[in-house]
């Protein structure tokens, strides 16, 4: 990189990467279009993936493979919040913004972690009933002075970046719906990009451009078509009437909008001046009940170009073609140069959920490349490089009946949203991968399906059927029978790793690969130019050598981290950042502990306070349980359709067998229907449940207890 060296770049940065280079001092330019655009160069993290091409590489070189063993805590900082912190913290000219769970944002000194200022945009609790996977905010985005921040309730707020004051806010979704986000905003040319997730749910997803300076929509881009056969008056209107709405049948779809919510990756090439977002799964999962088993479902599961000014579609490419499995295409896009064939080409990579590692002309979308990157992906054998889709192990598509299928990824994802990183020197990817197999079930009966808004509406398994009277005759009685035959059918034992894959894109191939036991407690990945890979592994935080894998450096930081680490560099001295915190919709087996932001440097002292020891609530004891009226039946399928998502053993949130309310009759009713925990996030569910269906799911409690309350669907 030395020729392009030396514009932006501050002297610091030019000692640390050993080049001599005579450089203005140091001085806090405005974060613009010219100083985001040189970010390579920069010895600050000015956006969500370091640039905007999102390779997570870093040009620095002090904390390198000869000195990483000096590596030490500088400073560390405490959240008020104890769920998952998924944040890649930015830095800029000094000072660290990162933000936490419930999308509240915090701004530190980047040389002492002296606090700054925090803003808490009062999300409400009851929020947390529409996100799949806790209360995640992934960061934050900086323009002109500004902090920008998504939160989960839909709101995009920019806020002073010296005070934290809000600036301006808007609502970017319709609060009637069970929209959130959790994804970082972008900035291009003076526009804020935001997407939105809650395809699960059952919502339309779009991703909507605002102006940085007044909070004004400039356009949006809605992923699926309009359920009414309506102009949206929306930058997609023109290509979802051309190429979308054709792909799609009557079905569920008109009543959830489909999905394809953007969640996570928006991507902006200078090159080629395009933004590339990732869409997600359909909704409802179940394609036969959300589009009678018919259609690709244009632009599910899709990398979509778009024009950054005006949201005009370019290209597409569906990587999933009439998703049926929840294998989102939202997973990082990442713009790189890379060599094949002998000829330069200029490309998009992506390793979505679905286990093939695609990489895409970046002007055209002409497909170079796909190969499974995760070789015990099962689902597909390959994809047919002539029509660009994926050649579908026969069985895998389950429907309107009992069939199942038991096939890898899951729902998970063979990749999900943990960041990747590109090493230009070595050429190698380094991916977060997941090895964890599942079993999907259709629906016993498509007429049974009933959308309960603000709830899963998946249409598999029991996840159709409707309280409160709501059900279709004989619903209930089908799907308990349903859930009672899967219970019984034999799955495969399947072992789930998390394994971190070093893959060379260019020769389609894993160079290395690391595999770890616990699947959960592994974060997303940082490569730099010091030689290093860094990823915490359950409590550690591990550098690895990128050329082989192997481990050079390790710190036991006392809880796990699930976050993609960062690093910047400030009056010489390079740092290392990553935020520390067990969630994200599932649970790495570890007790929940507020948030930390650790911060280390080479011969850095600091000690972090031992996190306090935490004492599980006793189980509880059914024989002290107030007899109950219900159905254990209904009240079995009614726990799988409305409760199971959020209270499994697998979750982060309370493990039903250390609480006390179901013993209680009362104490149920008053949690359950009549919400008494509502600002802790636990709604009342009087909307989906009435009192019988609420004693019905005590009755099923009850009768599992002290067994494990895992259900499947
Ligand atoms: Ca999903």
């Amino acid at each position: 990189m030395g020729s392009r060296v030396g514009r932006a770049i501050s002297t610091g940065l030019a000692v640390l990467i050993g080049l001599s280079v005579q450089s203005a001092p140091i001085f806090a330019q405005p974060i613009d279009q010219s100083r985001l655009a040189n970010a390579e160069n920069s010895s600050d993290w000015l956006t969500y993936g370091r640039t905007w091409g999102e390779q997570r590489f870093s040009p620095l070189t002090q904390i390198g493979t000869a000195s990483v063993s000096r590596l030490g805590l500088a400073w560390w900082a405490e959240f008020d919040t104890d769920h998952g912190q998924e944040a890649t913290p930015l830095e800029a000219d000094g000072v660290i913004y990162t933000s936490t769970a419930w999308s509240k944002v915090f701004a530190f000194d980047a040389r002492t972690g002296r606090q700054l200022w925090s803003f808490d945009p009062q999300v409400p609790g009851v929020t947390q009933l529409a996100t799949c996977c806790d209360v995640n905010s992934r960061g934050v985005a900086l323009w002109m002075g500004r902090v920008y921040v998504g939160t989960l309730d839909g709101r995009l707020i920019a806020l002073d970046a010296k005070t934290g004051r809000s600036a301006w806010a808007v609502q970017t979704t319709d609060r009637a719906r069970p929209y959130t986000i959790t994804g970082a905003p972008r900035v291009v040319k003076g526009l804020v990009l935001i997407g939105n997730g809650g395809a699960e749910l059952g919502v339309r997803g779009y991703v909507s451009a605002y102006h940085a300076d007044t909070g004004k929509l400039a356009w949006r881009f809605y992923m699926t078509p309009n359920p009414q056969g309506k102009p949206d008056h929306a930058a997609s209107d023109k290509v979802l009437a051309a190429k979308a709405n054709a792909t799609w049948f009557d079905g569920a779809w008109k009543q959830t909008g489909g999905g394809g919510t953007p969640w996570d990756s928006i991507v902006y090439d200078i090159k080629t001046d395009l933004l590339f977002v990732g869409t997600g799964n359909g909704s409802p999962w179940n394609h036969t009940i959300r589009s009678q088993g018919r259609g690709d479902n244009l632009f599910l599961s899709s990398i979509l170009a778009l024009k950054p000014e005006t949201g005009e579609y370019v290209w597409h490419y569906q990587t999933t073609p009439g998703d049926n499995w929840d294998y989102t295409a939202t997973q990082q896009i990442m713009v790189a140069d890379l060599n094949i064939g002998g000829k330069p080409r200029h490309v998009v990579m992506q390793a979505p959920k679905n286990g093939f590692f695609y990489v895409l002309d970046a002007a055209t979308g002409e497909l170079l490349s796909a190969d499974k990157f995760a070789p015990w992906v099962n689902w597909a054998t390959g994809v047919d490089m002539k029509t660009g889709r994926p050649t579908e192990r026969p069985g895998v598509r389950y429907g309107n009946d009992a069939k199942s299928s038991t096939q890898n990824p899951g729902p998970l994802g063979a990749h999900n949203w943990k960041p990747m990183a590109f090493d230009p020197k070595t050429g190698l990817v380094f991916i977060p991968a997941q090895d964890a197999s599942f079993t999907y079930a259709g629906a016993p009966n498509a007429q049974d399906f009933r959308y309960s808004i603000g709830v899963w509406n998946l249409g598999t398994g029991v996840q159709g059927v409707a309280g409160n009277g709501q059900a279709a005759p004989g619903a209930i009685a089908r799907a308990a029978a349903f859930a009672a035959a899967q219970a019984k059918a034999p799955r495969p034992a399947t072992k789930e790793r998390a394994v971190l894959v070093a893959w060379d894109p260019v020769a389609r191939k894993a160079r290395w690969s690391i595999a770890r036991d616990n699947l959960w407690a592994s974060s997303g990945t940082l490569a730099t130019a010091g030689g290093l890979v860094f990823q915490s592994v359950g409590h550690d935080l591990k550098a690895l050598a990128a050329v082989t894998g192997k481990e050079v450096w390790s710190y036991d930081m006392g809880a796990p981290s699930i976050a993609a680490p960062m690093t910047y560099a400030l009056d010489g001295i390079q740092y290392l950042a990553v935020m520390l915190g067990n969630g994200g919709g599932t649970s790495t087996g570890d007790p929940r502990r507020p948030g930390r932001l650790m911060v280390f440097r080479l011969d850095g002292k600091a000690k972090a306070t031992p996190f306090p020891p935490v004492s599980e609530p006793p189980l509880a004891d059914v024989r002290k349980a107030e007899a109950s009226t219900g159905d254990p039946v209904t009240g079995g399928v009614l726990f799988r359709r409305y409760c199971a998502v959020c209270h499994s053993p697998t979750r982060v949130n309370p493990d039903l067998h250390r609480s006390q309310v179901p013993l209680s009759r009362d104490q149920f009713r008053a949690v359950v229907h009549d919400g008494a925990l509502r600002d802790g996030g636990m709604a009342s569910f009087a909307k989906y449940l009435d009192l019988n269906d609420v004693e019905a799911i005590r009755a099923f409690l009850i009768q599992v207890y002290p067994k494990s309350l895992t259900t499947r669907n």
